[in-house]
């Protein structure tokens, strides 16, 4: 379910961009011709000649980044102030596709360097981003608060109705005209000014809250002995010894706090002692005392936000970042939250009964606490259902499930992936696949990367280098899904958890997003969509993963080459809804902290832990689960959007009801259904309202229900009523 993509995919949803992030007009190649470079030796600032025009990485140096973009921001003021200084009254062509076109060398570099900065980072490039994060917030204040810009693009929004605009230009004009807006453009001087400070602080304090939540996970390691591994499975201990060896401790095996190493770990280390000090580590990151924590900068972050939010006329930060989505208000996110919380905690509630139940029967003596959950949630679900990670585990290698990934859309979409050896990526890790339409015409390149390393983020997530436009010739994308895996040992495969084969189809989903765009305008391409429809293809593409023709063809045993028994599958399927209470909550109640955050008024003196502990009390928050992300590492929402958690499950409302216009054909793989969700959605970037898309696909609205029937929480919330 909900995985970190939206926020940590590189910031393109709506035009509220993550400070310091690309801008929607710093977009793709110019029309207009600069004056000639000066002969330089910088790479980023040199014509990308490598095959599909992929970033320079062969010849990249970290110190090349900072002159790059120098040049880029200097350039980009030029053309910007070229566009405000015309003389011709503003028409859509001369005013939003010169924006549009505007920036390609920002654009690019900044693509690159944020990548780079997620996946591969390092002292220097640490160092860079927050210098360059201020900068880069400066430089889009500047551009959105500039007078004769927004006049320009102000006076095209009150003649629109004269301008005989498509649907999709309509939208790229109200992007703008938010955009401005947002930048407080249409506000006096004073006011401006003190945004453009709040977006410059704000930027400076979201790289370092980044910067510590990594500083936490790279400092800890759990590094264990042979005698240390009951409970743990052959492909965690294989795993385990991986690390270890990869942080030069051969010999020992290592938990990391990568969810990928953790989970398992939790899930089934006997270790009780072990369990409680991995978990302690995994829930207070950012919260340990010292230079690494976050819990001031939370405040702080909190109280500009709040500011900005009066300053543009809202009572609070919520109000002014739902504005643009599809929710709309806070109050709106609040009732599906709640809608959900009740038969969630119920559920969850019964399924701490039976895990206690479950420790007792074996003799425990103590009361399940939060490290425990996972270790008897396997066992009560091996003794219910006969599955448990274990049994799944060794079925679910990587290179099969990429292949499963691939060839879901070629069921669906007609695409063709071939993976290309030949090309030079940041890092040997990475993969990169040409991908190719039913015609056989080349659509994009895929470039995936898989495993977890000191030097990347936690979590998964999309982004790109490149986004599929049209409006100056045809430009293919370059999309990128970045996972943090456990590499297996030497000379094996790479076995996935459950858990991580449905991140890898959901992140391949944003990849589809991106992949299959077909619009005309670059700030409304692929997954430059409203926050909260987002995840819809991603989730969505989720469900394919445990059809049973997917499986009995892809998960196939790493030793014996066998397919998955049907017996099995049958299990897994049974099991689908197992512990769904749990996850529910542990995810409802970071989306209702992160709203409740984001509502407050006054700020002034916040105590982040209280804040956590009052509200979890507020909604009777069971004391055996924690919030998925607490405050102090909350990625998505302190060093992201504010109040943008709920998405997922705004999201997943739609994609629940999606699938079923799949089921409904007998065939989740119907032809006329899969090419309806490409034309409405896959393909549609953000060249409509979300709200009609949806409708276009499903020839309705959305209903709650399909969502509590796909979690299991339906009959529970008729028993309430
Ligand atoms: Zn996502």
């Amino acid at each position: 379910m909900a995985r970190k993509a939206a926020s940590q995919r590189k910031a393109k949803a709506g035009l509220a961009r993550r400070p310091g992030r690309r801008k929607p007009a710093a977009a793709r190649p110019a029309r207009r011709k600069l004056a000639p470079a000066p002969r330089t030796k910088n790479p980023l600032l040199e014509p990308w000649t490598a095959a599909f025009g992929l970033p320079p990485f062969a010849r990249l140096s970290s110190s090349h980044f900072l002159p790059a973009f120098e040049r880029a921001l200097a350039d980009n003021l030029r053309e910007l102030a070229a566009i405000a200084r015309q003389r011709s009254a503003p028409t859509f062509a001369n005013t939003i596709e010169a924006l549009e076109l505007s920036g390609p060398a920002l654009d690019r570099i900044a693509s690159v360097f944020f990548n780079l900065s997620g996946t591969d980072t390092s002292p220097e490039i640490q160092e860079l981003e927050r210098k360059l994060a201020p900068r880069l917030a400066k430089h889009s204040m500047r551009i959105y608060q500039d007078a004769s810009l927004f006049k320009r693009v102000a006076s095209l929004v009150k003649k629109q109705a004269s301008l005989r605009l498509s649907e999709e230009q309509v939208r790229v004009l109200e992007r703008y005209h938010r955009a401005f807006i947002k930048a407080g453009a249409s506000l006096p001087a004073g006011a401006r000014r003190r945004l453009a400070a709040i977006a410059e602080r704000l930027a400076k304090l979201a790289t370092k809250f980044n910067q510590n939540v990594l500083a936490d996970e790279q400092a800890f390691l759990l590094v264990l002995d042979a005698d240390d591994l009951a409970g743990l499975p052959d492909a965690l201990r294989a795993a385990a010894a991986e690390t270890a060896s990869a942080r030069g401790l051969p010999g020992k095996y290592a938990i990391s706090l990568s969810r990928s190493s953790i989970e398992p770990f939790l899930q089934f280390s006997a270790r009780r002692d072990l369990r409680e000090k991995a978990f302690q580590a995994w829930i207070n990151r950012g919260a340990n005392g010292g230079k690494t924590d976050n819990r001031k900068l939370v405040a702080e972050i909190l109280d500009l936000r709040a500011e900005r939010g009066r300053l543009l006329g809202f009572p609070t930060a919520a109000a002014a970042t739902l504005e643009f989505s599809m929710a709309k208000t806070p109050e709106a996110v609040r009732r599906l939250l709640m809608e959900v919380w009740h038969p969630a905690r119920e559920r969850a509630l019964k399924e701490r009964d039976a895990l206690q139940k479950s420790i007792t029967a074996a003799g425990g003596n103590f009361r399940l606490a939060a490290w425990d959950w996972r270790y008897y949630a396997e066992k009560v679900r091996k003794a219910n259902f006969a599955v448990d990670e274990a049994s799944i585990k060794p079925y679910l290698q990587l290179d099969n499930v990429i292949a499963a990934a691939f060839d879901v859309a070629h069921r669906l979409f007609g695409i063709v992936a071939t993976e290309r050896k030949d090309l030079a990526l940041y890092h040997a890790d990475a993969r990169a696949f040409e991908i190719k339409d039913a015609a056989g015409r080349h659509l994009g390149l895929f470039v995936g990367d898989y495993f977890a390393r000191p030097s990347k983020r936690s979590g998964a997530w999309m982004s790109s280098w490149r986004d599929q436009h049209r409006l100056d010739g045809e430009v293919r994308p370059l999309v990128v899904n970045v996972m943090n895996f456990g590499k297996g040992a030497a000379g094996e495969p790479t076995l996935l958890s459950s858990d991580d084969a449905r991140t890898l189809f959901h992140e391949f989903g944003h990849a589809l997003h991106g992949l299959l765009s077909n619009v005309t305008y670059p700030s409304v391409s692929g997954t430059s969509v409203e926050r909260d429809f987002v995840e819809l293809p991603s989730q969505l593409y989720e469900h394919w993963l445990l059809q049973p023709e997917v499986l009995r063809r892809y998960a196939r045993h790493y030793k014996t080459g066998k397919a998955i028994s049907p017996s099995l599958i049958k299990r897994l399927q049974r099991a689908r809804n197992f512990n769904q209470g749990f996850q529910t909550v542990e995810y409802l109640a970071s989306a209702i902290v992160d709203l409740d955050l984001h509502v407050l008024e006054d700020i002034k003196g916040l105590d982040v832990d209280d804040f956590e502990r009052q509200t979890l009390g507020s909604i009777g928050m069971p004391e055996e689960i924690v919030m998925r992300h607490r405050i102090a590492h909350f990625q998505h929402i302190i060093g992201g959007y504010a109040a943008g958690y709920y998405s997922y499950l705004w999201s997943e409302v739609m994609d629940a009801d999606a699938f079923g216009a799949f089921e409904a054909t007998g065939d989740v793989f119907d032809a006329k259904t899969a090419r309806r969700l490409y034309e409405t959605i896959y393909s549609a970037g953000g060249r409509r309202d979300p709200a009609a898309a949806y409708r276009a696909f499903r020839g309705r609205p959305p209903t709650t229900e399909a969502l509590l029937v796909k979690r299991g929480l339906a009959s529970d919330r008729a028993v309430r009523h």
